[in-house]
C-alpha cells in the first residue's frame, strides 16, 4: 500500500492489504486472522477434518501449499488426535520442481515434518519431460492431443491416491484455492462438460470400495494473491517460479481473463465460486440428496466415469 492507512478492523495498526472486494484495509494481524478464519469455515461447512483422521497433505514448494500446511497445522494442533503427512509428487520437470522440492523441504522441517517424495518416474518409469517428448512421437491420437497439464494433473491425482492408501491416509487435502476453483468451474462450463461441476468439489467422496481416498480443500475460500500474502506475512517458505509447461493450459486462459475481470469488477471470483458452490448445491436437491453413483476403472479399481480411468490410459500409453 502507498500511502499509511490504518486497518479498519483494529483501528490500531498499519493496514499492508487492500481487500478491494470488500472495501477493507487490514494490518497484518488482522489479515492472518482473517485467512485463518476462512480455513475454519470451510472446515465447519464441509466437515473437513475429524480427530483421527490421517491427513495426507499435498505440499509442492508453492504457495497455496506452503500457507496450506502452515494452517492446517495450527488448527489440527487445537482439535487434537490428527497427523498431517506432507507428500511431495515430483513430476521431474528439469529447472522446476527441484527448486520447488528444496523449498518443500525447508518448509516441512520447520513444521517438524519429513517430507515425503513420490515421483512420476518411480510410478512409470518416465520423468514428466520423458512423457512430453513421447507425446510428441506418438500416433496416438488420444495421447497426442493431451496437454501437458492434463497428463500430470491426472498422474499427480492418480499418485497422491495411490501414496494416501500406501500410507494409510483417509483423506488427501489439496491446496487449490478460491481461483483455482473458479477456474475449474468455468473450464467445465466452457468445455460444455457441466458433469464436471460434481466431479469435483471442497469434499470428494469416498469410492465404495476405499480404493479411492476423499479429497479435502481447505483454501476454498482463499484467493491466490491472498495465499501468497499470508506466506510473506507468515514467513513461510515457497517457490515462485513457473513451471514451463503452464503456458500450454487452457487454464491459463481462463485465468488470465478472471484476473483481468476481477481489477475492473472487484468481488467477480468470489461470485463465480458462490455459483459454483449453489449449482453444486442444486444438483444435489434436484438428484433428492443421493451421491451420483461412479464406476470404476476395470484396470486399478479407482473411482472413475468410464471403462478405464484416465491414469491407467496414460500409463498404458507410456508402455507402448
Ligand atoms: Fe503440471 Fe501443468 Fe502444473 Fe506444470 S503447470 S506442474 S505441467 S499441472
Amino acid at each position: 500500500m502507498s500511502s499509511s492507512v490504518t486497518c479498519n478492523c483494529c483501528q490500531k495498526r498499519e493496514a499492508v492489504i487492500s481487500l478491494d472486494y470488500s472495501g477493507l484495509d487490514l494490518c497484518s494481524q488482522c489479515f492472518c486472522e482473517l485467512f485463518e478464519r476462512r480455513v475454519r469455515k470451510a472446515n465447519r461447512e464441509f466437515a473437513m477434518l475429524r480427530r483421527g483422521d490421517r491427513i495426507l497433505v499435498g505440499v509442492s514448494g508453492g504457495k497455496d501449499s506452503a500457507a496450506m500446511l502452515h494452517v492446517l497445522d495450527k488448527l489440527c494442533r487445537k482439535i487434537g488426535n490428527i497427523t498431517l503427512i506432507p507428500v511431495l509428487v515430483d513430476e521431474g520437470i528439469k529447472g522446476y520442481r527441484e527448486k520447488a522440492k528444496k523449498k518443500a523441504e525447508a518448509l516441512c522441517k520447520a513444521h517438524g515434518y519429513k517430507l515425503t517424495v513420490y515421483s512420476f518416474a518411480g510410478l512409470s518409469n518416465h520423468s514428466l519431460d520423458q512423457i512430453i517428448k513421447l507425446r510428441g512421437k506418438s500416433e496416438d491420437p488420444q495421447f497426442k492431443t493431451m496437454g501437458a497439464c492434463a497428463i500430470c494433473g491426472t498422474l499427480r491425482k492418480y499418485l497422491l491416491n495411490k501414496a494416501a492408501l500406501k500410507l494409510s491416509a483417509n483423506k488427501v487435502a489439496i491446496g487449490h484455492n478460491a481461483d483455482d476453483i473458479g477456474q475449474t468451474f468455468l473450464m467445465n462450463l466452457l468445455r460444455a462438460d457441466p458433469d464436471g461441476v460434481s466431479r469435483f468439489g471442497p469434499v470428494s467422496e469416498n469410492g465404495e470400495d476405499g480404493l479411492t481416498v476423499p479429497r479435502i480443500k481447505p483454501l476454498i475460500y482463499l484467493p491466490e494473491r491472498e495465499c501468497a500474502y499470508y506466506c510473506e506475512l507468515k514467513g513461510l517458505s515457497y517457490h515462485l517460479g513457473e513451471c514451463p509447461y503452464a503456458t500450454e493450459a487452457f487454464r491459463g486462459l481462463v485465468k488470465d481473463f478472471l484476473n483481468d475481470s476481477e481489477v475492473k469488477y472487484p468481488g467477480l471470483k468470489f461470485n463465480v465460486l458462490k455459483s459454483y458452490l449453489n449449482l453444486r448445491t442444486q444438483l444435489d436437491v434436484n438428484s433428492g440428496g443421493k451421491k451420483q453413483t461412479s464406476g470404476k476403472c476395470e484396470k486399478c479399481g479407482g473411482k472413475c466415469s468410464r471403462k478405464i480411468c484416465r491414469a491407467c490410459q496414460v500409463l498404458a500409453f507410456l508402455k507402448k
